[in-house]
């Protein structure tokens, strides 16, 4: 209400302002639920969500690229960035290890861009343990046994024994579901898309997310 804005109004008049503290959306389930669709889409339609690239000493697939799929280090380096306390979490996953870097997630949140993760259930009981305030954790089921085996099976670039330790894994991850704050059935890609896109849209309406509203509900009780 700009027209009815003065110096003894300073709420309306837009001196105080609120602004919103970033979260982390993770979203886990077991490989072959439909997750790295569903993350694409997510980033593609919200210019306020960024990917967290984790650091990971697996070879890298063809087709992936370096500095965006993942930071390909080996595992001497991942090591180093343990030690230097460069991770928010890290796991071992299929045999190889995965990490959070920690610097782009909290310059991220703190300029009010929220942080997509694609994590397992390890990463995320760590980042639940240390920076549950910020986080949001949301589930993916794959909506049958049969259908899971199907995409593990036409992911191509992964070898069949690969395959075999992903789906035995599977059983493991499923069971991880109980831990998360949401959790969806991918029956439809297009619409799992869009109830994340409301859990986002809800979570960041959320008060503890909302900085300086002390100061502009005071505002508003000084102008009246
Ligand atoms: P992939 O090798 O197929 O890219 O990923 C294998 C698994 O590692 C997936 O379940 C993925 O969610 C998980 N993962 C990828 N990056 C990280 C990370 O930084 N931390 C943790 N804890 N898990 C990760």
């Amino acid at each position: 209400k700009k027209s009815g804005a003065s110096a003894s109004d300073p709420a309306a008049s837009g001196f105080v302002e609120i602004r919103r503290r970033g979260l982390m959306l993770v979203l886990s389930s077991p490989s072959g639920a439909g997750k790295t669709s569903i993350s694409r889409a997510l980033l593609a339609r919200d210019p306020l969500l960024e990917m967290s690239v984790s650091a990971t000493t697996r070879p890298k697939r063809p087709g992936e690229v370096p500095g965006i799929d993942y930071l390909f280090v080996d595992a001497e380096e991942f090591n180093l960035m343990v030690n230097r306390e460069e991770f928010l979490e890290y796991a071992k996953v299929f045999g190889n290890y995965y990490g959070t870097p920690r610097a782009p997630v909290e310059a991220a949140l703190g300029a009010g861009r929220d942080v997509l993760f694609d994590i397992d259930w390890q990463g995320t009981q760590q980042l639940d343990a240390r920076v549950p305030k910020d986080l949001v954790t949301v589930f993916i089921l794959p909506p049958s046994t049969r259908e899971l085996e199907r995409r593990l099976h036409t992911r191509a670039q992964d070898s069949a024994e690969e395959v075999a330790k992903r789906m035995a894994k599977a059983a493991d991850e499923l069971s991880h579901w109980p831990e998360y704050h949401y959790v969806l059935v991918n029956h439809e890609l297009e619409q799992t898309i869009q109830q994340i896109q409301a859990i986002l849209q809800a979570e960041r309406l959320r008060r503890e997310r909302q900085v300086g509203l002390h100061e502009f509900v005071k505002a508003l009780r000084e102008g009246q």
